[in-house]
This record gives structure tokens, sequence and C-alpha cells, in this order.
């Protein structure tokens, strides 16, 4: 297969098959449900789901709930049909709540064996003790407490005897390590928080790092891939999965962030987007979540074709945003409809048609694909063209609409200019032009030869919010820190529009093309009017 993912996690699993280090393949997809889903975790679910896929194997989704303060159901809901609009199915849905239990008993056992230890030190001084990268740490004074007496405390932190941040637990392991990760990592905090799933069962909750690995073991992941910022955690992945009785030895590998220029991919970050009022919600079509991609008019097909594209390494990159949106022109190329709107409507008369005759013409929805059919535009003397393809004082080259000047609109006639009609302040309102009847397209035996062939509304077109978007951060790399210095003021706007009928008639959430416009997606919020989002223009325009 010309298109199966070649990087260095696939080679990688391609050994342990051919060493029969493992029958089959089990990923995991493990978001913590504290937000929705960006591009960033796009990248992963096609990878996760992906590379399984390649090797016959399958996904689970699993919700990495242990912060219950940050964590809610309205994002699980979220991520669940995220993941499956994006294409994928999970062979099965789990929580690390689920392993709440066991996990308790492993904490239980390691302080047992002497693997652990309640600590009273609190967070700043934990800090302290830690050490530094050139500096050991220092062992806590309560590191010799008794295994007995520490199993007391555990047992009543989870009964909810003690105060947040009074008692945690910590694995025993070494102060002078020279991974600080090792000095002695929390296992266990007390956290007073009604949690989405358990609600109010628990009074301590597992870190990441005593969560992760052993719920990768018990689903029997195969390989866990994760975001280069934990390659520093796998010794500590590692430890945990020799010193506890674990059903298998999952193996976790690390790749690199996608990072995406102009915009954010970190879920707090886009939070604090949503909670000032700089975009709508989480779905604004300028957000690169999920679902605000989708709003947009982003295709699931689209955005795995970006990830492929992408690639999987361990080096850091930022990707340009030209690449997604060349992804989703080349998805939607041969297969979205294709229709006439004017973003910025001027009335078009055409003085010699003789009165009252209406000509249905039937034009093609695309006219290299025929298999998308057709449609009727209304032509009937009134009409309406683009501002921006008529000049009054044109510049040299510009071969539409001009004083003394003809054009073709498309699936029509040629037409020549005869006046223009102004308002008082000089603003054009209106064209006159003539139509020569011998150059109708399809049927033309005139032999004229016009250099411009523009779209125009019929007189029957609908009037529509057009939502223009653009980037939502100036900045390049923005750090999401300063929004107001970093934002794009003009990442929206709206025109009123005309769209011919049909068009203006597709249902919710289909993309079309406008010809000579951009693709649009017609938005949900369409009830009084039409709504369309501009999902991308035809080339590549955004200047630098
Ligand atoms: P955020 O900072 O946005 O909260 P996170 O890594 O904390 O990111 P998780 O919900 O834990 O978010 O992510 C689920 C999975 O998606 C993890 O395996 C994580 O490594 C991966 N992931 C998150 N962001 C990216 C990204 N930008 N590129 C690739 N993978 C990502
Ligand atoms: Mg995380
Ligand atoms: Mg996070």
């Amino acid at each position: 297969m010309s298109d199966t993912p070649q990087h260095f996690i696939a080679d990688i699993i391609a050994d342990d098959l051919a060493n029969q280090k493992h029958a089959s393949v089990l990923t995991r997809f493990p978001p913590e449900p504290n937000g929705y889903l960006h591009i960033g975790h796009a990248k992963s679910i096609c990878l996760n789901f992906g590379v399984a896929e390649q090797f016959g194997g399958r996904t689970n989704l699993r919700f990495d709930d242990t912060n219950p303060e940050k964590e809610d159901q309205e994002y699980i809901d979220a991520i669940r049909e995220d993941v499956r609009w994006l294409g994928f199915e999970p062979v099965s849905e789990c929580y690390a709540s689920d392993y709440f239990d066991q996990l308790y008993a492993w904490a239980q056992d390691l302080i047992a064996r002497d693997l652990a230890y309640v600590d009273e030190l609190g967070a700043e001084q934990m800090r302290q003790y830690r050490g530094t990268l050139t500096e050991p740490g220092k062992p806590s004074p309560w590191r010799d407490r008794a295994a007995e007496e520490s199993l007391v405390l555990f047992e009543e932190m989870k009964q909810g005897q003690h105060a947040e941040g009074s008692y945690i637990v910590r694995a025993k392991i070494d102060m002078a390590h020279p991974n600080i990760n090792m000095r002695d990592p929390a296992l266990y905090r007390i956290r007073r928080a009604h949690h989405a799933r358990t609600g109010n069962t628990w009074n301590i909750y597992p870190t990441y790092d005593f969560a992760h690995g052993q719920s990768d073991a018990l689903e029997s992941i195969t390989h866990s891939l994760c975001t280069l910022e934990f390659e520093d955690h796998r010794p500590l992945y590692e430890w945990f999965l020799a010193q506890l009785p674990v059903p298998s030895q999952p193996r976790q590998i690390e790749f690199s962030r996608l990072q995406l220029e102009n915009t954010l991919t970190s879920k707090r970050k886009l939070l604090s987007l949503v909670t000032e009022g700089h975009v709508s919600g989480w779905d604004d079509p300028r957000m690169p979540t999920i679902r605000g991609l989708r709003r947009r008019g982003y295709t699931p097909e689209s955005l795995r074709d970006f990830c492929q594209r992408i690639g999987v390494t361990k080096k850091a990159n930022t990707i340009e945003m030209s690449l997604l949106e060349t992804c989703l022109r080349s998805d939607l190329e041969n297969r979205a409809r294709r229709g006439f709107a004017v973003q910025d409507p001027l009335k078009v008369t055409i003085t010699n048609w003789p009165a009252g005759e209406v000509l249905d013409i039937d034009a093609p929805w695309h006219q290299r694909v025929p298999e998308l059919g057709s449609r009727t535009l209304r032509f009937d003397g009134t009409l309406y063209i683009d501002r921006a393809d008529f000049e009054e004082i044109p510049p040299p080259k510009y071969f539409r609409l001009k004083p003394e000047g003809s054009v073709r609109l498309k699936y029509g006639f040629i037409v020549d200019f005869e006046s223009m009609v102004k308002d008082a302040d000089g603003h054009i309102t209106e064209l006159k032009v003539t139509y020569d009847p011998a150059t109708r397209s399809g049927q033309d035996e005139s032999g004229r030869k016009v250099k411009g062939t523009i779209q125009w509304a019929p007189s029957d077109a609908v009037a529509s919010d057009l939502r223009l978007y653009d980037r939502l951060f100036t900045e390049t790399n923005p750090k999401g820190e300063d929004l107001a210095a970093e934002l794009n003021p003009d990442s929206l706007s709206i025109k009123h529009g005309l769209v011919e009928p049909a068009l203006a008639a597709v249902p919710v959430g289909e993309i079309v093309q406008f010809e000579r416009v951009a693709y649009f997606r017609k938005d949900e919020n369409s009830a009084e009017k039409p709504v369309f989002n501009r999902a991308v223009t035809l080339k590549d325009g955004w200047a630098k």
C-alpha cells in the first residue's frame, strides 16, 4: 500500500510483531476530559488508530480522568463524538477512574513493601527538598515512616479524614536520582472534588504518572504513544510496571507534538479564549478545535490527510496553516458543488432584454464532475455582480467589466457596458448593459471572444450572511498570554451577499464552492437567513 504511513513507530511495531514480542497491536488515545479536542489531538488520534489499523490491531479510547476539578461530562461527550467524526471507532471506551480500586490496592502494596510512604511536606517544601538538575534532593523527614503507619494514614486520606494538601503518598525511589521524576514522585493526593463519574466516592486521586502506565497495563495496551514531554517520565513508567504485579508490559514511545502557526494547541489556553469572550465558543469556526474546524468546513478526510502529510517524528516543528488549507482544497476540489454568489452585490440591468421574458439556464454543479448534477439559474434581465468585478477606472489588464468593456456572464451571455447609475454621493448603484443574444454559453456562434468570465447572482438570489474568517492570531507562534497583542483583530468579517437559490438551499453542513470566491460551509445558524462560513479561499491568499 503506497499510502501506508512510514515512521519510526510503525517500524518499532513491525519489529515487535516480527519478533513475536506481540501477537497483535492495541493502542489507546488517552485524552483528559478537561476541554475539547484540537488539531494536535487529531495527530495523536490518527497516529494511534492509524498505526493500529495498519497492523490489523485496535485502539481504545481512554479518558484520563484523574483531575476531577477540571473535568466534565460535557467534555467526555464531545471527545467521544469528535473521535468518531474523524472516522475512528474505538474497540472499547475506558476510563482511568474504572481502575481507581485497583490503583489504590497497588499503592497499598507499594507501601507495604516499603516502596512508598505517606509524606507530610507541603507543596513548597517538597519542591525545595526535590533538588535541582545539578543538585541532588534530600529525603523528607517522613520518608522512613513505618509502613503500618503509612497504611493507616493512606486509608484515612481515602476516608476523607484529612484536609487537602495535608498528606501525600510518594513512591520511595531515589532522592539523588539524576532524573528528577524519580525523586520520590507523588502517587496520590487528597482532592475533595466531585468527579464526573465516581461522584464523591473518592477523596484521593492518583497522579497521571501512577495512573497512566498501570491503566495501559490493565488494558493490555502494547504500544503507549505519547508526546515528548513524557520522555523524562518513561523511567518512572517502567519502574511502576516493574514493581507491580501488572497483567502486561506496555511500552511507552514518544513523538513530537503538533504545533500549528498562527494558532494555539493547548486546551488550557483555548479555554481562556472562550471564557474571555474572544471567540463565540469551543466551536467558533476560528478555533483549532475539531469542533471549530468542522464548523468552519474542514472534513474528516482533509484532517486525516493533513495528519498523514505532517508525519510522525521526534523533532519539534511548527507546521504552516497553509498545509492544512491545501489538504482541504484538495479534498473538496472534485466533490463540492459549485455555484454562484456575490459578496458585495452590484445591480445590473440588461436594457435590451425582452420585457417579461425568463430564461431558465440549466447549469452543471461542477463542469468536470457531471455526476454532481445540475441546477437552474434564472436569467431575466436583472442580476447582480460583485462590485469587485467592475472598475470605473480600471488598472491595466483588467479583464472584468469596465466602461466601454464587455464580459461573459458564466453560463449566460456576453454583456456590453452601456452606462452606470450613481447616487448623490457619486457611489455607483447600478450598471446598465446590453446582452448579445448570439453569445449564449454552449450555443455561441458569434465568434466573439472576451477575456473575462464572471459569476453573477440571479434576480431571485437569496440575501445571505457570508462570514469571512482569517487567522485567529497575527503572531506566527502565539504564546496565548498577551491575547490583545497577539490576536488578529480582523479574524472575522461579515458580508451581506447574494447567493443563487439552489445554493442557498443546500442542507446545513454542506460545503460548497462559491465560484471565483471561496469554499463555504452552510452554518447551523441559518434559520432566519442562510449563513455561510468561509472554510478556505480558492488559493493560498494569506499575505504575511
Ligand atoms: P493540552 O495541553 O491541550 O491539554 P494534553 O497533552 O494535556 O494537551 P491530553 O488530553 O492529555 O492533552 O492529550 C491526549 C493525547 O493527545 C495525549 O497522548 C497527548 O500527548 C496527545 N496530544 C495532545 N496535544 C497534542 C499535540 N499538539 N500534538 C500531538 N499530540 C497531542
Ligand atoms: Mg495530558
Ligand atoms: Mg493538559
